[in-house]
């Protein structure tokens, strides 16, 4: 039989890929993908859109991204010295960074993590390789991550922080003793910091081969996309060189800066969430049969009673609640689910939905 014509042209990693899927939250409580469940008041809205009007869509936007740039480095306490490169989302930048690597390089991560890293590495045929996390509290597992550091010499290591899906934080130490070993990049992946009292944005003055990347996604603009990556002006450079020219749309830039002008729209957000995923987690771990685990980041993580999993994702699903079963990706995510912490009232949802589950199933 003749080869169709895809998989004549295309490299072979490519076509054993299987999509990124995303769940259709159509009509569902939407607690499935991090994002802050709040919207602005009315007024901030109109102010925005006042801004928006003075956008000129038939020109091409500012290929630097200059006023949003400084702002971040403001308002995210970037010091002076290092330089900041924005993304179509953090998952643009995860891209660059591996378009950047030899063809034969090799990308580490722990296991699990955030998948992206591994789809990105093995889209452009890098060698992608992970070291499982702890079982029983998803900390680094340190002998095996320095063996693995030796053996491979990794030319970029990611690490999240707070972990997804996961939601822990990995120890201070242990990065501390990563990023000194590393022959190459160590990127610990921020995009939970506005729910974590914890980052290594402190820490770039004192490792040449760091870089702290962010995302404005998990903090409540999903929409826009826009990560971003702060580091040594020399590796930004590089990275800049092959960051296509207009990444940043006008829109985006425009919202991005309004948005982070606005003193006090964010913060009261973060912290409802942050007091709602207390609760929330109090609540999970006196169910019978459930082990919620404690959370750095805007979701939790929880274990169902062995092979339970489907099911009350499924029983969930029916009450109209959209969480992440992510325990088809097995190994120490086997009878795991994911719940985004939302809003009261959804929060209390997916909670009655999982009880009324419980009992049917148990
Ligand atoms: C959500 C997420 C990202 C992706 O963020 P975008 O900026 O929306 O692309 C990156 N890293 C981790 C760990 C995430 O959970």
């Amino acid at each position: 039989m003749q080869k169709s014509l895809s998989s004549r042209l295309f490299r072979p990693e490519v076509l054993a890929l299987s999509a990124y899927k995303v769940a259709d939250a159509t009509g569902f409580i939407k607690l499935d993908a991090m994002e802050n469940p709040y919207q602005w008041p009315e007024q901030i809205t109109a102010q925005w859109l006042q801004t928006l009007k003075n956008c000129a869509l038939n020109r091409y936007p500012d290929p630097a991204a200059s006023e949003l740039n400084a702002l971040l480095k403001r308002v995210n306490q970037i010091p002076d010295e290092f330089s900041v490169l924005l993304g179509n989302g953090s998952d643009e930048i995860i891209q660059l960074l591996l378009m950047a690597l030899p063809p034969e390089s090799h990308v580490l991560a722990p296991e699990p993590s955030f998948v992206m890293y591994k789809q990105i590495s093995v889209s452009l045929g890098l060698n992608y390789h992970s070291v499982p996390l702890q079982s029983n509290d998803f900390a680094l597992d340190m002998p095996a991550m320095l063996e693995a550091i030796k053996n491979l010499q990794p030319a970029i290591i990611f690490l999240a922080y707070p972990n997804n899906p996961t939601a822990n934080l990995f120890a201070v130490a242990d990065i501390k003793q990563i990023l000194d070993s590393a022959p190459g990049l160590v990127v610990i992946d921020e995009a939970y910091a506005p729910f974590a009292d914890a980052s290594f944005m402190g820490e770039l003055g004192n490792y040449a081969n760091l870089l702290v990347m962010r995302t404005l996604s998990k903090l409540g603009l999903a929409g826009l996309r826009l990560g971003f990556i702060a580091g040594h002006p020399e590796i930004i450079a590089q990275l800049d060189k092959i960051r296509l020219p207009y990444n940043i749309n006008v829109l985006t830039q425009a919202s991005s800066v309004f948005a982070l002008s606005q003193p006090d729209l964010f913060e009261p957000q973060t912290q409802a969430i942050c007091q709602q995923r207390s609760e929330l987690l109090v609540k999970l771990n006196q169910l019978d049969g459930i082990t919620a685990y404690s959370s750095a980041a805007n979701f939790i993580l929880f274990r169902t009673p062995t092979g339970l999993a489907d099911s009350i994702f499924a029983g969930l699903k029916q009450q109209g609640v959209l969480i992440k079963n992510l325990s088809p990706q097995a190994g120490l995510l086997s009878d795991c689910l994911r719940v985004t912490v939302g809003k009261p009232e959804e929060n209390q949802a997916f909670f009655n939905g999982l009880v009324q589950t419980l009992t049917t199933k148990q």
